[in-house]
């Protein structure tokens, strides 16, 4: 029996070098965390935790306030911050991200509140055959499920904290979401409807799709056909994308290696001429700035670019709930 996920099978799609590193060679990268993977679980977490709270709940006076929502965040946040922490942009620092998390969470509260939409399981777990041998096998967690109660459909609830909102089509042809929606349909018969819903947090916005049984057959072979390209694989290229500037393994890639220990030896004889001439720092950070490789500030640029929100995040009904600044660091 050989098990997959949707994130093992991207990370082949993505960069087959990557995917060699991690799940063949088994290799712990030396950074294992990006500050947008740190914010994405301290957020799940709290959603988690507010749902898991709100089901229990007798009452409305026993769901979560805001200010108890966001005292749970600060402690996710805590919990499990590390100076270690990979932080791309050059222009954000941790706080920017724990304060991004902090609007997420405030504008989703208010929106769904009292959070009573027929949620079913949390963070749940599923395991299934794409093959009638049980061969392969796919593994996922669904953020939440629920069953609504006006429609009867299942729906499919995912919590993104990426900045940038997908196209249709991207939507249209999402695996991971549609590949739960099979494990859903196995267990509860295809009779059912599921709806497939993301919640894009830096937007305040729901985004619903739907699958025909017909298209999860498809989505079913075509997976098995992948997994099998995967599982007969001799050579794992490394693949140069957008994505390669949140790879924990690019000081290992052959594409980035000589640039990774070029760009340390430069910081460190930069630390050293620091310290002996005692410059001021503004104009120092501006001197390193200037010094950094062309292509270098290219790439972060774009990748600035494409990250970009497209649309602002509505702003907050200050009648009905307190400022946003209430729970901001400086
Ligand atoms: S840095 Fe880019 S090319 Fe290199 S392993 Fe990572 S994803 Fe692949």
């Amino acid at each position: 029996m050989v098990m997959y996920s949707h994130s093992k099978i991207s990370t082949f799609e993505q960069c087959p070098y990557k995917f060699k590193l991690r799940y063949i060679d088994k290799i712990i990268p030396e950074v294992e965390k990006t500050i947008e993977a740190h914010l994405g679980s301290a957020v799940h977490n709290t959603l988690e935790w507010l749902y898991q709270k709100a089901k229990e709940a007798d009452s409305k006076k026993e769901i979560p306030t805001l200010d108890d929502l966001i005292i749970y965040y600060s402690d996710q946040w805590k919990k499990d911050f590390s100076q270690e922490i990979l932080i791309v942009r050059d222009n954000m620092t941790s706080k920017d991200y724990f304060n991004k998390g902090v609007e997420f969470l405030v504008n989703y509260f208010k929106k769904h509140h009292p959070f009573d939409d027929g949620t079913i399981e949390l963070e749940k777990k599923i395991i299934f055959s794409l093959d009638s041998d049980g061969k392969y096998e796919i593994i996922g967690f669904i953020d939440r499920l629920a069953k609504n109660a006006q429609t009867g459909d299942f729906e499919i609830h995912d919590y993104k904290t990426a900045n940038s909102l997908p196209s249709k089509e991207k939507i249209e042809t999402d695996r991971q979401l549609a590949l739960y929606a099979l494990a859903i349909k196995d267990i509860h018969g295809y009779d059912n409807e599921v709806t497939l819903n993301w919640h894009y947090l830096a937007h305040n916005k729901k985004i619903t799709s739907k699958r025909t049984n017909e298209e999860l057959k498809e989505l079913r072979k075509q997976t098995l056909q992948l997994i099998k390209k995967i599982e007969s694989a001799n050579e794992f290229p490394a693949n140069k994308s957008a994505l390669c500037g949140w790879c924990e393994y690019k000081s290992m890639c052959p594409l980035f290696e000589k640039k990774v220990k070029e760009n340390e030896s430069a910081k460190k004889q930069g630390q050293v001429q620091e310290s002996t001439e005692q410059q001021n720092t503004k104009s120092k950070e501006n001197s390193e700035q200037s010094q950094k490789p062309k292509t270098e500030k290219r790439e972060i640029k774009r990748e600035i670019e494409i990250n970009k929100p497209k649309t602002k995040t509505k702003p907050l009904d200050n009648k009905k709930y307190p400022t946003i600044s209430k729970y901001l660091k400086d």
